[in-house]
């Protein structure tokens, strides 16, 4: 029988599921905090009146430890699930995991869109798309021509770095907790960078020749729980230029209420997960991204509001 579509599923949970349809989930540890079903359900809803073929379709979550995530695909494969999105932590360990990853989402070297075939899961990767849209929707700020200081060196921080890149960003700093992890993202960026200037620094010490008016990121995962401090101290930054924090519940991070005491410019993740969402559904259906965001948007904001 399937689960009340609000719970978390866990692997032990699919051994004993099945869906008279077709199935999708987001997968994390945590994924408690995912809003991903509600965007997806209410598109869903929304193509599903006038086509048909989608009325049977339903989109669930499944908290996935990381050291089970092979076993999760597997598993996931075998109940038939048709597509699935990867959040924290597991989008750059799934490209070992996947069949094979689609030659747009290669460079990214991370993956938050797995399509099933018949050979196995395909990797994608829409979060990009959604964050340079996101920051042009909520900050005025294009990827191309910004100077860049991102934070985090996990995987929606490699997408975001290969997509500012990509796009012709000015100068791209990175800062990241862990040295090596920090090390590993600069060494795989550099044939991407070009002539783009590419450096790194520990949060805990940004240096001294940071430039003002930066566009500063934040995709490390600190937010997520209601008591964590912000990533970085903003006020010890030369002023940005505006500040986008991929989290988004809680609404307002450590890192945005430090933005908005500053005067500066700020957004968090809501409208992000909006797009690369819609971009996953397409994907999957072939419906669009234009045409399910003013929905996704529509829900997101009447569920993030009550919450
Ligand atoms: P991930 O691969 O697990 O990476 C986590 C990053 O956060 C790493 O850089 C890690 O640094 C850093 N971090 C974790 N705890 C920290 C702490 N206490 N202090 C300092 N740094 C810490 O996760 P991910 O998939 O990249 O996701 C990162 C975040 O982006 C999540 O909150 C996710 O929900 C969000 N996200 C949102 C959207 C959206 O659509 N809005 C899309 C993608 C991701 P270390 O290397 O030092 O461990």
């Amino acid at each position: 029988m399937a689960p009340l579509p609000d719970s978390i599923l866990t692997i032990e949970d699919l051994a004993e599921w099945s869906f008279d349809g077709t199935a999708l989930a987001v997968l994390g540890h945590p994924v408690a905090h995912s809003l991903s079903p509600v965007i997806h359900r209410a598109a869903l809803a929304e193509i599903a009146r006038t086509q048909s073929e989608f009325r049977n379709w339903d989109y669930f979550r499944v908290d996935v430890p990381t050291e089970r995530l092979g076993e999760a695909l597997d598993v996931l494969d075998a109940r038939g699930f048709f597509g699935l999105n990867l959040t924290v932590p597991h989008k750059i360990l799934a490209c070992g995991l996947i069949h094979d990853i689609a030659p747009a989402a290669f460079r990214y070297g991370a993956v938050n869109t797995l399509e099933r075939t018949a050979h196995g899961w395909r990797g994608h990767n829409t979060d990009g798309h959604g964050l340079a849209t996101a920051v042009s929707e909520e900050l005025g700020i294009p990827l191309s021509g910004a100077t860049v200081i991102l934070l985090g060196a996990g995987g929606a921080a490699r997408a975001a770095a290969v997509e500012c890149l990509q796009r012709g960003c000015a100068a791209l700093w990175i800062a990241n907790r862990t040295r090596t992890r920090l090390a590993d993202l600069l060494e795989r960026l550099r044939p991407v960078a070009g002539a783009i200037p590419l450096g790194g620094f520990d949060p805990s010490s940004p240096p001294a020749g940071l430039p003002p008016g930066a566009l500063v990121i934040d995709a490390t995962s600190v937010g997520l729980l209601a008591n964590d401090r912000s990533p970085v101290e903003l006020a010890r930054l030369p002023r940005p230029a505006g500040v986008f924090d991929m989290v988004y519940r809680p609404a307002v991070t450590d890192l945005l209420r430090e933005a908005a005491a500053l005067g500066l410019p700020h957004a968090n993740g809501l409208t992000m997960l909006v797009h690369q969402g819609a971009r996953s559904l397409e994907l999957w259906t072939g419906v669009p991204a234009a045409r399910t965001v003013p929905v996704m948007l529509q829900a997101i904001r009447a569920a993030s509001g009550a919450t």
